[in-house]
């Protein structure tokens, strides 16, 4: 089911329990500020999940209402993640759908990292 982007945040989410060691994730990276995991259905031959550790739906609400060392510590981990992956030097890229519209089916953000060969076009 597609996320309401204004609704309040779900702590019962799957990615916040993730982060609660609640249930199990493939874990690449994580700090103060993110963990980074495989998506459980990869659609490219790298597929890396980052979230926050904060309480956050979308990157509308975390864009609006994170603090700043929130901010930089997630953006840098995304970066980070990237780099340590190898993705860097052939090229990659970023997502974060956002709400109905974005087809965003996890209520905490996260970015989509794609990479590992060709991705052609951009995602449907
Ligand atoms: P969205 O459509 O942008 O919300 O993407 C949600 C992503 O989470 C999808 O690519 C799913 O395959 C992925 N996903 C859902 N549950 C899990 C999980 O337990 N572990 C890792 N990835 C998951």
């Amino acid at each position: 089911m597609a996320v309401d982007p204004v609704a309040p945040y779900d702590s019962e989410n799957i990615f916040a329990k993730i982060l609660r060691g609640e249930i199990p994730a493939n874990t690449v990276y994580e700090d103060d500020h993110a963990l980074a995991f495989h998506d459980i259905n990869p659609q490219a031959d790298v597929h890396i999940l980052v979230i926050p550790r904060g309480a956050y739906v979308s990157w509308d609400d975390f864009s609006a209402n994170a603090s700043a060392d929130e901010i930089a510590g997630f953006v840098r981990a995304v970066g980070h993640v990237a780099r340590d992956k190898g993705l860097v030097v052939r090229g990659y890229r970023l997502l974060s759908n956002i709400g109905r519209n974005g087809g965003q089916e996890v209520p905490h953000l996260h970015v989509h990292l794609f990479g590992g060969g060709p991705l052609g076009p951009m995602l449907a």
